[in-house]
């Protein structure tokens, strides 16, 4: 605390992001990073970029990306936004839609930057509870509210909703904003982009940081209405006018144009989850049927705390959130078929953990 804060900061918790440890000989399925690298038509964009073109600020609009994006899910570049990674994508929807009379509504266990967005910007919201098997049960939604976010498939808990679910919500919700955070849905979800042009206030927000792996150039978009997406460049240019640089267009642009690497990539990972799900549970974990590149699981007997430090001792890197109703839970990240083979050799070698058969 410093008497040079603004009152404004004096009270935030900022969000804290899992791990980035200094060392290599680590196995990281902390922060559901890909574990296979872009397309390699992304290696080709960075080694044949022309270092010159940096001495000029980068298309502030991000263009070709808007464009090669509106392609790819067949709507138009006006109903397109891009920004810094997804997060900054959110930040800005939080500031253009959710500032209301009305508190916002959010699951009560979510993407926890939610709640810290709101209390940057000073927006009321309110949590609303899970169904015991952690789904999101949307007729809870259906209130008086100034905005409603739930990230599909949610995470940490990798559950997915029906498309049919979130369609019924936007048929009764019609006077404030949507948002689906869609970060995962690339790997065995539906996006409810096929619902913006039929539905004015619904925001779906995607990321290139998982599903086509560009974590590190931090380039996510949001589809909706046209008049939604200008809500956000009003934000975004009060802001920032140059979020995206030259090579984070151009990255993104490639990746999103090699749909064959992007269609193998996230169906392997899809067979290596499946994998790991069936080994879990046969060590006594109880998993959440994911629809993401990560599992939330529990184990019947042992503490997640006390397996996380375990792993951690044998240089292996899972999530573990010490909130209460998920403290038990691990959240780990699928990675390469060997890096999940070494993490289910390694938790056979815990002391109290029995095999089932
Ligand atoms: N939404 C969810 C649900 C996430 O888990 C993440 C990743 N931490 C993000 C958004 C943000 O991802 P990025 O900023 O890398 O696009």
């Amino acid at each position: 605390m410093s008497k040079f804060w603004s009152a404004a900061i004096r009270d935030l918790t900022p969000y804290v992001p899992g791990e980035q440890p200094k060392v290599n000989n680590i196995i990281k399925l902390n922060t559901n990073e890909n574990p296979f690298g872009p397309s390699p038509k992304v290696a080709h964009t960075i080694h044949s970029f022309e270092s010159d073109r940096l001495r000029k600020y980068p298309d502030p609009d991000s263009a070709k990306l808007k464009s090669a994006i509106a392609t790819y899910y067949s709507v138009k570049s006006d109903q397109v936004f891009v920004g810094n990674g997804s997060d900054e994508v959110l930040a800005h929807a939080f500031m253009a839609f959710f500032r209301q009379k009305q508190p916002m509504l959010m699951p009560t266990i979510t993407y926890s930057f939610y709640d810290v967005y709101c209390n940057l910007y000073n927006i009321d919201y309110e949590h609303v509870a899970l169904d015991e098997d952690f789904s999101i049960n949307l007729k809870n939604y259906q209130r008086p509210n100034g905005g409603i976010i739930f990230a599909n498939p949610n995470a940490p808990t990798g559950k997915a909703l029906p498309l049919k679910d979130i369609e019924n919500l936007l048929e009764i919700n019609t006077e404030s904003v949507v948002i689906v955070d869609e970060a995962y849905v690339d790997f065995g979800a539906d996006s409810a982009v096929s619902l913006i042009n039929k539905y004015p206030n619904v925001l779906v927000i995607q990321t290139f940081s998982k599903s086509r792996s560009l974590a590190g150039m931090r380039v996510g978009f949001a589809m909706g209405n046209s008049e939604l997406i200008e809500g956000l460049e009003r934000v975004k240019n009060s802001f920032n006018s140059y979020p995206l640089d030259m090579l984070a267009q151009d990255t993104a642009v490639a990746a999103i144009e090699d749909k064959t690497y992007f269609e193998h990539t996230t169906q392997q990972i899809i067979v290596n989850r499946e994998w790991t799900n069936t080994q879990l549970e046969a060590l006594g974990f109880i998993a959440v049927p994911s629809k993401t590149n990560f599992i939330f699981a529990k184990h019947r007997h042992i503490a997640g705390a006390e397996l996380m430090g375990f792993l951690r001792t044998h240089n292996i890197l899972v999530r573990h959130f010490s909130r209460p109703g998920i403290d038990n839970h691990l959240r780990i990240t699928i990675g390469t078929l060997e890096e999940m083979q070494a993490l289910i050799s390694c938790l056979k070698k815990h002391p109290d953990l029995t095999v089932l058969e």
